[in-house]
Formats: structure tokens, sequence, C-alpha cells
């Protein structure tokens, strides 16, 4: 059963390294594929053996999918869905420091973090998409016809279908959970596929899902990479009625042509270049907080960080002096250190994108106010993927690091000398995802923030949400908004009844 290959796949666990495999039609399953090694970040030893799911497997894996959409799932009635988000969260948080260390041996990121963001973001997500599904609705309109009779309008809601869902490896359980979570509560089926670099809590939710009552094949775990692997494989996949993507804005293009000739939905949330915008009149220490949260938080691989930072000129100085101070404050060191603030990047090959941006800003003149460089930190984490935290001033937007994601610890300080030039500055840009305003001024705060081409435009905080709010980017950063009801919009199709009366 479901629940005796859960449970054998938590007792590798115990073994050193674990190996994970797909979960497909209800059970953790061999693939006939290649496997790899998931390195730790932290200090480069091996952390899993993952197994990679090949075309077949990914077949069986959608195949399974539709046969749940046909069967239990599909009829399965809006109360009962919603019973079953509602079990899922609760039995996270009867497993949550699993998850938390499960999240954090994947990323490196500091187990504190898991604990507060991660694990209880993902708990959220399914409590809230089961209050959204429970009390969604349809309006309904009465049409006057001529002769005083009337037609009756309505909307009935459907499963899109089987749902591809492909998430990335920054967070990987709030991101994954953040589409699943709403993907079932409308009665679709998905196939999961997440990182390579992060497949651990994926199995997990697998095992929490089959223990909830999920019906088998409602829920499907592939691992794999991207190009001519288990990506490639389920978004080419005929069977796949829709892709929601949480990823890179290059994988969404390529996506994006996957589908093309099927004509399927996608919803994609993209990659950011996000901009902060500090006025003089800004609260400074809240701002100064703000701003270092939303910079390095992560080590600055959140989609929503800022990377450009743009401050009226007569508290510039002040401002860059203060951030540097934060960022010389960090302290880089083991997940499970409770001193620690800022774990490694994902991987090496990812420091070393870092690290070329690092020298381009060198080569384009930018002044380094802190950071730079890979710190030397010594005890075995030498073989990790750290890096410093980093600050520059002295570039401009037409410079390559102001223009391009870099998905690092690092942000460049920008002077400037009216509204429109920040509002300019700031939006001069292919990306729109996030933007946060710092100032006291409420009627400013109010009309600068509206006038940010993005999607999420916070003012005197950042990375608040509700999720009922939408959530999604314009430009280069993505198509679609989720979160309440605009996730339903994208995982529903919607039939709609005219009755003459
Ligand atoms: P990525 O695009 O390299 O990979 C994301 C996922 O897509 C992975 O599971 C990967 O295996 C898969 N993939 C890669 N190529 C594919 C292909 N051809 N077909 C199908 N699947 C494929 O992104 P990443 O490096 O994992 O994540 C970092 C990026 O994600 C950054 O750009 C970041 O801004 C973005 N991001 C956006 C949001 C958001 O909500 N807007 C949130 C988090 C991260």
């Amino acid at each position: 059963t479901a629940r005796q290959e859960a449970s054998r796949a938590s007792s590798d666990a115990g073994t050193s390294p674990p190996v994970l495999r797909a979960f497909v039609d209800g059970a953790f399953v061999d693939s006939a594929g290649a496997s790899w090694d998931k390195l730790d970040p932290v200090d480069g030893s091996v952390r899993a053996r993952v197994q990679e799911a090949d075309a077949a497997l990914v077949d069986r894996a959608v195949r399974a999918a539709r046969a749940a959409l046909d069967g239990a799932w599909g009829a399965a009635p809006v109360a009962q869905r919603a019973a079953l988000l509602r079990r899922v969260a609760d039995r996270i948080e009867e497993r949550f420091e699993q998850f938390a260390r499960a999240e954090s041996a994947d990323t490196g990121k500091p187990l504190a973090q898991a604990r507060e963001l991660d694990v209880p973001r993902a708990v959220a997500n399914f409590r809230a998409f089961a209050d959204t599904i429970a009390a969604a609705g349809q309006p309904s309109f009465l049409t006057d016809l001529e002769g005083g009779r009337q037609a009756l309008n309505y909307a009935v809601r459907k499963p899109l279908g089987v749902v591809a869902v492909i998430v990335p490896w920054n967070l990987p359980l709030l991101l994954l959970t953040w589409k699943v979570a709403p993907a079932l509560a409308c009665g679709n089926t998905v196939v999961v596929k997440p990182s390579e670099q992060t497949p651990t809590s994926a199995a997990l939710l697998a095992e929490v899902l089959a223990e909830s009552g999920l019906p088998a094949g409602a829920y499907n775990v592939v691992h794999g990479f991207g190009p001519a692997s288990a990506g490639q494989f389920l978004t080419e996949h005929p069977g796949v009625d829709g892709v929601t993507f949480t990823g890179s804005s290059a994988t969404g293009s390529t996506i994006m042509r996957a589908v093309a000739p099927r004509v399927r939905p996608v919803s994609f949330e993209l990659g950011g270049k996000n901009a902060a915008v500090v006025f003089a009149d800004a609260d400074l220490e809240l701002t100064l907080a703000g701003l270092a949260r939303s910079v390095f938080a992560n080590t600055g691989q959140v989609c929503l960080c800022t990377e450009r930072v743009y401050v009226e000129r007569p508290v510039f100085d002040e401002v860059a002096a203060g951030l540097a101070d934060r960022a010389g404050a960090l302290r880089l060191g083991r997940p499970d250190d409770p001193a620690t603030t800022t774990g490694p990047l994902i991987s090496a090959e990812h420091r070393a994108k870092v690290l070329s941006y690092y020298r381009l800003a060198d080569e384009q003149g930018a002044e380094t106010l802190v950071g730079g460089n890979v710190p030397v930190l010594g005890g075995g984490l030498d073989h990790g993927s750290w890096i410093e935290p980093t600050l520059w001033t002295g570039l401009t937007n037409a410079d390559r690091p102001m223009r391009e994601e870099i998905f690092g610890p690092c942000a460049a300080l920008v002077p400037f000398d009216t509204e429109d030039e920040a509002v300019r500055l700031a939006g001069d840009t292919d990306y729109g995802l996030a933007s946060a305003v710092w100032t006291t001024n409420l009627s400013r705060g109010h009309r600068v923030a509206q006038r940010m081409r993005v999607g999420l435009s916070w003012v005197n905080t950042w990375f608040l949400r509700d999720l009922r709010s939408p959530f999604g980017g314009v430009g280069l950063s993505g198509i679609g908004r989720e979160g309440g009801a605009h996730s339903l919009d994208f995982y529903s199709e919607l039939t709609n009844v005219c009755v003459a009366l």
C-alpha cells in the first residue's frame, strides 16, 4: 500500500545516503533511468542518491493522474477536498521538525528559517486553499429577453485536469504547496517535478498526502532535470492539461514552446530584478531592517529579493553605511547553529554564476562597500558553495549587474533626486515582480506603490503576504496571478449554463 511504501521511503532515510524514488499511483517506485548525487551545499557531501524518471515513468505518472481524475479524486465533493487539505496541514504540523530538517538539508538554509518560514507557510497554504474552495461561489445572471421572458446564466467549476507542477529549489516546499494545494482543492490531479537540487520535501509530502487519504494517482512525483529529462518529458506529454511553473524566465519560455503545439494554459511565476525606493523621510531604522531582509534573506535566493536600491540623495550615505553594517553583521554558518543567519548558495554552479556578476561589477567600476568574494570559513565548509553578502555603489541601470537577475545576496545602491526619477529608475527593467517603497509620507507611499510596474508593490514592508491576494509578475516575471480566487481561476475550467426560462 501507499502507507507501506511511504514508511519504506522513510526508513531509507536512516541509511547514508538515502535513495529518493519517484512516487507514482500511490507508491514509491524504482526508475530504470540513471541516478544522480544530491550534494549538500553546506559542505559538498553527498546527501542523497536520486533516481531520475525516464520518459516511460513520466508517462505512467501522467496516466495514473488521469485515472485518478476520472475516478475517486475527480468525483470527490468540495467538502471532502477541503477536509483533506485541512488534514494535510495538520499532518505536516505533526511532522514539523522532519519537514524543517529536510528543507534545510536540501538547501543549506538555516534551520531556524525553515521553522519560521518554509514549513509554516506550507501548512498555511493548505489551510488557505481549503477555506478558499469551501467559500467559492459563482455569479449568476438573469438575462432579460424580448417578450418579458428571461434566461438564467450560471457557471459550473470543473477541474482543469492533469496539472504538471514544476518548481525551483529556493523555497521548495513553500512554492510546491502554493500550487499543489489549490490544484487539489479544485479537484485536479498533479504530476510534480521538483528541482533536481531539492527533491526531498516533495517526496515527504507524498507520504503525508497518502496518509491523509488522498486517492492513489492524485499526487505523483517524478524526479529529474529539465531538458531531455523529466521536466521536458512532462511538459511535452499530451496527457497534461496545464502547466504551473515557478522558476527562471528562460525556462518559462522553453515551457511555453513545449505546450504551444497543444495550446495548454500556463501559470508562470518567474524571475525578478526587484527595486526598493527609499525616500529621505523614511523611518531609517525600519527601512534598514527591511532592506537587509529583502536583500539578504535566504542568501538572496528569493524571487522577491531586492537587487536594486534607489535612495533619495540626502540619506544616500546614511542608508549605504547602515546597510553595509547590517551585511557585515550577518553570520554565515551551519544550518543547525542558532547563531547562523545566512546559508550557502544552492550549488557550486550557482555560486560560479553569482561570482561572475561580482567580477562584472568590479570591471564596470563599482565600488564594493562590503563583501565581493568567496569567504574562508574553515571547519569543512570550504567545500560548500558559500559567498559573501555584497553591496555596490557606482553602478547605473545600463550595467548588466543592474539588468540581469543575479539571485545572490547582493544589491547595488543608486541615488535619486525626485519621485518621478525614482519611479522611472525602478521601472527601467524587463522584469516586473515586486517592489518596496520606504517612506513616512502616506500619500506618497500609495502614489508611488501604485505607479510601480510590478505584480507586488509593498510600502514599508517586504514579503508580507495575505494568501487571498494576487501573486505574480508582469513582463519577464510571469504570466497570470495565483492566490485565493485567482488560483481557482487557473486551476478550473468553467462551463457556463444558459437556460431559457
Ligand atoms: P530553473 O528555471 O532553472 O528551474 C526551475 C524548475 O524547472 C526545476 O525543477 C527545473 O528542473 C525545471 N526545468 C528546467 N528546465 C526545464 C525544461 N526545459 N522543461 C521543464 N522543466 C524544466 O530555475 P531555478 O534555478 O530552479 O530557480 C531560480 C529561479 O526561479 C529564479 O529565476 C527565481 O527568480 C525564480 N523564482 C520565481 C519565483 C516567483 O514566484 N516568481 C519564486 C521562486 C523562484
